[in-house]
Parts: structure tokens; sequence; C-alpha cells
């Protein structure tokens, strides 16, 4: 069965698209910890990060960074954290989260935005994308 993710990628479940390629896609997390916490996937469906071949991994990296770039323009925050889990969607995702203090990794804490406010800032992230 597809996950959550690949449908997103479909376009079957909606989401706050930042960017995409021919293999990776980017879109806002629906419960972020902090401002402009994206999701960061390559479009083949894999679960565990460490199980894409390694020229996936080297370009889901490659494609994270041209993506944390954009965040950073687009954010006010200290830098772009990095984090890997998936522990709720088996579909290889890397956490992007714009932090100003140590809590913003811990995905306990959690921001609530309204429909504008991730409207916004998709399309913030997405003209800053190069
Ligand atoms: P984890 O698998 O523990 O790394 O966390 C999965 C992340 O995906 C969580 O931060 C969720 O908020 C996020 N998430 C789950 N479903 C969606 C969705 N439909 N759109 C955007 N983010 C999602």
């Amino acid at each position: 069965m597809a996950t959550i993710f690949t449908k997103i990628i479909n376009g079957e479940i909606p989401s706050y698209k930042v960017a995409e390629d021919e293999n990776y896609f980017a879109f806002l997390d629906i419960n972020p910890n902090a401002k402009g916490h994206t999701l960061v996937i390559p479009k083949q469906e894999v679960n565990k990060i460490f199980d894409l071949d390694e020229s996936t991994y080297s370009g889901l990296m490659s494609f994270a960074y041209r993506v944390a770039k954009a965040l950073e323009k687009s954010v006010v925050c200290k830098r772009i954290g990095m984090s890997v889990v998936g522990l709720e969607v088996p579909h290889v995702h890397v956490h992007l989260i714009p932090i100003t203090i140590m809590d913003d990794m811990r995905f306990t804490k959690k921001e609530k935005l309204s429909n504008e406010e991730f409207v916004a800032l998709a399309s913030s992230i997405a003209r800053n994308f190069e």
C-alpha cells in the first residue's frame, strides 16, 4: 500500500509543497515544531534512510541543502536544524527545522499555524528555492 507521502507526491492528498524535481519532493510538516518545518523526501518509497542506495541518499542530501538555503532566506531563525526519525511515517523524510532555541528540535514542542500562514510560508520558501 502506498505511504501517505507517496499519496502527497501523487497529489492524492494535499500538501503545502515548497519544491520538487524528478526524484525529490519537499513540503511543510503539517504539525511543525517551528515555523517553516519542512520535510524533504525521495519519490522512491523506501522506509529507512540508510536503506536508500548511496546515490539516492546523496541526491536527497543535495536537494535538502537547497531547500535549507531557501528556508534560511524565508524564516527568521538562528539556523536550520536537520533530523531524521521516521518512526511515524515509513517513507524516508529529512526534517529541516528553522531553530532559535534547543526546544525547536524536540518533537514535543508544536506550533499552531493557520492555513493562510502555511500557504504564505510555502510560497515564500518556493520563491527562494534555487
Ligand atoms: P517521523 O516519522 O517520526 O519522522 O514524523 C513524521 C512527520 O510527518 C511528523 O512530523 C508529522 O507531523 C508529519 N506528517 C504526517 N502526515 C503529514 C501530512 N499529511 N502532511 C505533512 N506532514 C505530515
